[in-house]
């Protein structure tokens, strides 16, 4: 054991890999700790259940980090609690750990609203396990129709989107290109014309972070490849076959993806007694109030920021830049014996694809793109973004196929619990 410093990061998403990037230099033991041993690119999971990309793809091994950085561990671990008194976290599967410094960069969950049938019969799109069932869920559907007409009739090739947000907008585009092209061809037999896909939003309009034209533009474009758009609509009851909306309407459909909630994980409450609908607010420096060695960022933090004192939203670039910047105050006080600083978010703009071609992207200061331009650049973006050279590779190789072939590479179904 060094007598250095730890800064144990609990959490390797884009908080967390924020971090530990600009600690390489710094005279600390750096433990990084996650539930899982890879790094989840949250904004392509909808590729994965929508057969675009393989699992691996968009999940990237935490161990290639601590091949690059010598003052770098990881373990694999589940936190359960946090001791701030005592500086020490528990984990349900590792023995208790010390910490010098502490950023808590676990992220959120699916937040079902109280809904009934919600969390029991809808597939949330948070982790890289709800992107593979998905993926399982509907191809099995598909093979189970193809055996008998009944089920077609029953509804089990339709498909209800909860959220008109970026998760079911991208979600509703992606599967009516997997329906409309790829399945169709699979299964000459199914009607899959006739399948239905609806994207169900409370609010009136979709995409709500835009303006009202790029909301109209992405409404148009997903009805002309085929979803139905029902805005204003909120479902009260979800079964395995069926949703019903406030309307008293009920779909039959035996598909229904959860893309409208988030909350933040429970350890929450361990760090505050004042969570912010369930957040837990930070100061300027993003430390806990009184205790400027904890640090809390990302999904989980509720943090306001300095320049415009609005509270910064749930998005991986916010993660991202807070977690680099708290890198860099632990670097600041380890090494360069200096103050911290406040943080500061530097918006590079928002966007969104919906399908072929098309997309929506609004960049500062008032740039406004939608379509082709607007796809040229999400695809830019995602590429920078997405953890590891061949990574960025088979995606950049898979949109290609996908654009040029209208075709989906990965669509089959790995059954995990079948013995042969
Ligand atoms: C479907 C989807 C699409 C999105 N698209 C975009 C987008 O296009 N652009 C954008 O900017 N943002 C997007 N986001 C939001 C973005 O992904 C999040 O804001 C970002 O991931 C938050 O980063 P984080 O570090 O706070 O948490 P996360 O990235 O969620 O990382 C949290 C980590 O903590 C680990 N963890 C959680 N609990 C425990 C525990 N008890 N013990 C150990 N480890 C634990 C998790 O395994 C995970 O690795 C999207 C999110 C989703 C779900």
């Amino acid at each position: 054991m060094s007598d250095r410093p730890v800064v144990l990061v609990l959490g390797a998403g884009f908080g967390g890999i924020g971090v530990i990037s600009k600690l390489k230099k710094a005279p600390v033991d750096i433990v990084l700790v996650d539930q899982h041993d890879y790094h989840t690119f949250r904004p392509l999971l909808y590729q994965v259940a929508t057969d675009v990309l393989e699992p691996t793809t968009v999940g990237y091994p935490i161990r290639s980090f601590v091949d690059r950085q010598k003052n770098l561990s990881f373990t694999k671990a589940t936190v359960t609690g946090v001791d701030l008194e005592n500086q020490v976290v528990s984990f349900s599967d590792w023995e208790p750990q010390h910490y010098d410094y502490l950023v808590v960069a676990l992220g959120g969950k699916a937040n079902f609203l109280n809904i009934s049938g919600a969390e029991e019969h809808s597939f949330p799109l948070y982790t890289l396990n709800d992107a593979v069932k998905l993926r399982q869920h509907v191809l099995t559907k598909f093979e189970a129709a193809n055996k008998s007409h009944e089920l077609v009739e029953a509804g089990a090739l339709n498909v209800v989107i909860v959220g008109g947000g970026p998760t079911g907008v991208e979600t509703a585009g992606a599967m009516a290109e997997l329906y409309y092209s790829s399945l169709a061809r699979d299964f000459p037999g199914l009607p899959v014309a006739d399948a239905s896909i609806t994207l169900v939003e409370y609010g009136d309009r979709l995409l709500t972070m835009f303006d009202q034209g790029l909301s109209d533009y992405t409404k148009e474009a997903l009805e002309e490849r085929g979803v139905t758009v029902r805005l204003g609509e909120s479902v009260t009851e979800i079964k395995a076959d069926s949703v019903t909306l406030n309307s008293g309407q009920t779909l039959d459909a035996h598909t229904t993806v959860w893309g409208a909630g988030l909350s933040a994980v429970t350890l929450a409450s361990a760090l505050s007694d004042d969570l912010q609908h369930g957040r837990v607010p930070t100061e300027p420096m993003l430390h806990l109030a009184g205790r400027p060695e904890v640090f809390v960022i990302g999904d989980l933090a509720w943090t306001t920021d300095t320049k415009t004192e609005k509270v910064l939203p749930q998005l991986g670039s916010v993660a991202l830049q807070a977690g680099e910047h708290v890198g860099k105050t632990i670097d600041r006080m380890t090494r360069k014996h200096k103050e911290p600083e406040p943080f500061s978010y530097f918006d590079k703009g928002s966007m969104a694809t919906i399908g072929r071609k098309a997309a929506v992207a609004a960049l500062p200061p008032d740039i406004h793109l939608t379509g082709m331009p607007a796809a040229l650049v999400w695809g830019s973006v995602h590429l920078a973004l997405l953890s590891g050279a061949e990574n960025r590779a088979v995606a950049m190789t898979n949109w290609s196929f996908a654009y040029m072939h209208h075709d989906r590479p990965s669509r089959i179904i790995i059954d995990l619990e079948d013995e042969d």
